[in-house]
């Protein structure tokens, strides 16, 4: 697209040209539907506007020096997708309608995405809710799987700098045995209103604490934890994290490089022993954290004395955006080439 600033993109919405739908009714997956609307039409009483019966993923397609296409680790996304379905009763989406939906929309907007010299990427938005209508509380008997796609910048517009995070003891983002481990839209809205307060306090998100003792760390809003302490990767292992394909794909990097991998409770002193400390999701791969503030005990944990992400957070970030977009050889297998 010839109007589109590619270096000055943001991480939000626009609109691109097409987008593709599958319905799943009466037992089974229809055929995919290309569709250029922005907007879906349902029921009033589709179960994902009461009871939330509404997943979604995030993913990344890369355009290469190379001029290839590139889309990172999608199998396992799709299989997520499954997970998040089987756990609030959702029909899944098999991985070759997943893969197909990906080809199609991809295909479709290959306009949109954006040349390997802007840093950005085409983000894709898988999307499977509960169209059917209910009013009592039952599971759905249809449903549409959406996956649609808008170009987006690195989630920082100041680069790779470290960000402020703050611990917030008064709310929970997941129950111990919960939803916390699918990816549901429930989650967010219950993270939703101390994560607004955290912005507004200054913080870019906020970290949250396990919800039964408030003695573990358990992941920031919208991404995993990790940190960094001599040859040691250490990110929190609890039933209520969202297993990021990120952390996933660090940790292998990290035992890669020849470090440790420590996946265990990680208590929230430990942070006053940790050399670097990162959130990792599919938007930004790594924020590197400068600090981290407890709003109720005051406490502040300071990290990149410098003013800069540490050699590790680094080390770890570019060796998967090189991955990513084809810059190193794809040796753990992440990456399918799209047509
Ligand atoms: C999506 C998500 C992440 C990041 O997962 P990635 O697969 O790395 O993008 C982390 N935490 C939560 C709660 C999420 O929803």
């Amino acid at each position: 697209m010839k109007n589109i600033d590619w270096g000055n993109l943001s991480f939000g919405y626009s609109k691109t040209n097409y987008n593709v739908r599958c319905y799943w009714r009466d037992g089974q997956w229809g055929e995919l539907e290309v569709s250029s609307s922005e907007t879906i039409n349902i029921h009033m009483a589709a179960t994902c506007l009461h009871y939330g019966q509404a997943a979604f993923e995030g993913m990344k397609v890369f355009k290469g020096k190379d001029g290839k296409v590139r889309v990172f680790r999608w199998e396992e996304n799709a299989k997520r997708l499954q997970n998040s379905s089987n756990g609030i009763l959702m029909a899944p989406v098999p991985a070759e309608i997943f893969k197909k939906a990906i080809d199609k929309v991809v295909e479709l907007n290959k306009n949109f995405i954006p040349p390997f010299e802007s840093g950005a990427s085409l983000y894709l938005r898988p999307l499977l809710i509960g169209t059917g209508a209910q009013v009592g509380v039952k599971p759905a008997n249809e449903y549409l799987f959406v996956i649609f796609v808008t170009p987006v910048g690195p989630y920082f517009k100041e680069g790779f700098k470290p960000v402020s995070i703050q611990i917030a003891r008064d709310a929970d983002r997941a129950a111990p045995l919960g939803t916390g481990n699918i990816k549901v839209g429930g989650n967010y809205a219950a993270s939703l209103k101390s994560g607004q307060r955290g912005h507004d306090e200054g913080f870019s998100s906020v970290l949250y604490l396990d919800a039964k003792e408030k003695k573990y760390i358990d992941e920031c809003g919208p991404a995993n934890f990790f940190a960094i302490k001599g040859n040691n990767y250490i990110t929190p292992k609890s039933p209520s994290i969202l297993p990021s394909i990120t952390n996933k794909s660090l940790m292998t990097i990290a035992e890669d490089m020849g470090m440790t991998v420590e996946r265990r409770a990680v208590a929230v002193e430990e942070l006053s022993g940790f050399d670097e400390c990162g959130a990792c999701g599919t938007a930004a791969v790594i924020s590197p954290i400068k600090n981290i503030v407890d709003r109720d005990t005051k406490k502040e944990y300071k990290f990149c004395a410098d003013g800069n992400a540490g050699p590790i957070c680094t080390k770890l970030y570019d060796r998967l955006r090189d991955i990513q977009y084809g810059n190193e050889p794809d040796k753990f297998g992440w990456v399918t080439i799209l047509k």
